[in-house]
């Protein structure tokens, strides 16, 4: 009944001598692209009993709707009704005794009091309204905004309607000489829906063709940065589903979406993220998504014979030598670890960093390691937390044996020791049943994508 609610709802609003039920079968009539007002017959010659009507294929209503329509029950009207000169006459009847919502749509260089003028109500009545509108809203009419107006036969403003945007209306009430004004909230709901693409060209290009927003691609590609990098790693016929959710109000998508599901296959290996209700995204078991480090890149704490310094002074020409690392006075040849999952981006030697060695972290951090007396990784591997990349060294510009490790946020090098780490907990107990349970269904919408 998706399609029916806007216009059901309007009806309830309004003060109108037709029960719902007869207003029923005037809308679904006049979809038959037959006109309204020849089909409205006095109320008197309505039918009272429920018939169901289908929808005849010519219409092109989508599949979704026609089945909608067909399990409803609709009050019709007699076939002989149709083509008779009376109706008109009983819409006649219809204004004459009720005020009737009028609609305005408002037009560029529009203002509230030419607005009022067209429609012939006094500007008395405009004051009136004004001074109810503690929140402004009728100072700042948009071109395309739709006023409603109820206006009884002494030409009184009955009520004042005004939708802000789709969720929200104010509402101005005739209240004894003046008026009380309200915000009317409407109900939303959620509704799922799968989408589901193939990667041709960039995953961007692919994501957008197949319904993303630029925001959900971007969320994506953040979700599995540890895992995947978008621009490298994801190749041609590829493959992605996503669930998003989406709200409606009156059938009427108001913007607002958000991930539940994605799925994306890179050479036929599955990658998984799942929204969990406290808005994180966890894999299909529950563990995080985000990839946690440890403080340090060695097996044993070692001493720090240098700590980060960005306002160290050499000792002997004064002259500031920014330290931008910290330095573990360790033996040649002691292990040193990966601080967090990541990729090797450079291992190489330098005149005076020796054998040094890069890793990224996702998108944010980057990790280095000066010194070294020998790599145990390649440009271009992946590494675990806690795998061993290399052995410290005493190479470079370097005073004795050492290991120097700087920790880089956004390119930029912070205390190693004092920089907060992502955290990496992932859902245990009650929220991890709750979750798994979830995720079941979620499996199931995005195999039907
Ligand atoms: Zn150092």
């Amino acid at each position: 009944m998706n399609f029916l609610r806007p216009i059901q709802s309007r009806l309830q609003d309004m003060p109108s001598p037709l029960p719902r039920r007869h207003l029923y079968g005037i809308l679904l009539l006049s979809g038959l692209t037959l006109t309204t007002a020849a089909l409205i017959p006095s109320p008197g010659e309505l039918m009272d009993r429920p018939v169901r009507i289908s929808i005849p294929a010519s219409l092109h209503v989508p599949q979704q709707q026609q089945e909608q329509v067909d399990s409803t029950e609709f009050y019709a009207l007699p076939d002989d009704d149709i083509g008779a000169a009376e109706p008109v006459d009983a819409l006649d009847e219809i204004a004459a005794s009720e005020p009737e919502w009028q609609e305005y749509v408002v037009q560029n260089g529009d203002t509230l009091s030419t607005i009022f003028n067209g429609l012939g109500l006094p500007l008395s009545t405009m004051y009136k309204l004004l001074d109810a509108d503690e929140n402004r809203v009728l100072d700042g009419l948009r071109p395309g905004q739709t006023l409603y107006l109820l206006i009884d036969e002494d030409n009184l403003l009955q009520e004042f309607k005004i939708q802000r945007d789709i969720m929200h209306t104010r509402i101005f009430s005739r209240s004894g000489e003046g008026y009380q004004s309200r915000l009317k909230t409407e109900e939303s709901h959620w509704e799922s829906r799968s989408l589901n693409g193939t990667i041709n060209g960039s995953f961007y290009l692919s994501a957008r063709s197949a319904g993303l927003s630029a925001g959900q691609i971007q969320k994506i590609a953040n979700l599995f940065q540890w895992q995947l990098n978008f621009a490298r790693d994801l190749r041609q016929g590829d493959t992605f589903r996503v669930v998003v959710k989406r709200e409606f109000v009156e059938g009427q998508n108001t913007g607002k979406a958000e991930l539940q599901a994605v799925e994306i296959v890179n050479s036929g290996r599955s990658y998984q993220a799942f929204r969990h209700e406290d808005g994180n995204f966890y894999d299909a078991e529950g563990n995080s998504m985000e990839r946690g480090f440890v403080r340090i890149p060695l097996k044993h704490h070692s001493r720090i014979s240098s700590s980060f310094n960005l306002h160290r002074k050499h000792p002997v020409t004064g002259r500031v030598r920014p330290h931008k690392g910290t330095d573990f006075a360790v033996p040649v040849g002691t292990p040193v670890l990966a601080p967090g999952d990541g990729v090797v981006v450079k291992a190489v030697h330098h005149r005076l960093a020796g054998n040094y060695l890069v890793i990224r972290h996702g998108r944010k951090y980057t990790t280095r390691f000066l010194h070294l007396s020998k790599f145990l990784v390649k440009p271009g591997d992946k590494v675990r937390r806690g795998q061993r990349i290399a052995l410290s060294g005493n190479t470079g510009r370097s005073t004795g044996p050492h290991l120097h490790y700087e920790f880089l946020v956004n390119n930029r090098q912070v205390d190693p020791m004092q920089v907060k780490l992502p955290m990496a907990e992932g859902l245990t107990g009650n929220a991890r049943q709750q979750f798994l349970v979830r995720v079941k269904q979620l499996k199931h919408q995005l195999a039907a994508g």
